[in-house]
């Protein structure tokens, strides 16, 4: 079994928690308090959050 915290993907010290990536997520799995983090068991791999990401913040695949 994977541990819960494999799960999450933290982005990295460039972000600005600016949510910019919140709101095109379309699978709603992008959480930011600060910073942003990604569940990534619901993540389709879409690509949207690292397009719109103004500081290159997601480096997630
Ligand atoms: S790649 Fe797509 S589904 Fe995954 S967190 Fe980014 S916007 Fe959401
Ligand atoms: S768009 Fe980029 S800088 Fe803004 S909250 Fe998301 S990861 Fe952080």
């Amino acid at each position: 079994m994977i541990p819960e915290e494999e799960k999450i993907y933290q982005t990295n010290h460039l972000c600005s928690g600016c949510g910019k990536c919140l709101v095109v997520c379309p699978q709603k799995c992008i959480l930011v308090d600060r910073v942003a983090s990604i569940r990534t068991s619901d993540c389709t791999k879409c690509g949207e959050c690292y397009h719109i990401c103004p500081h290159d913040a997601i480096d997630y695949e």
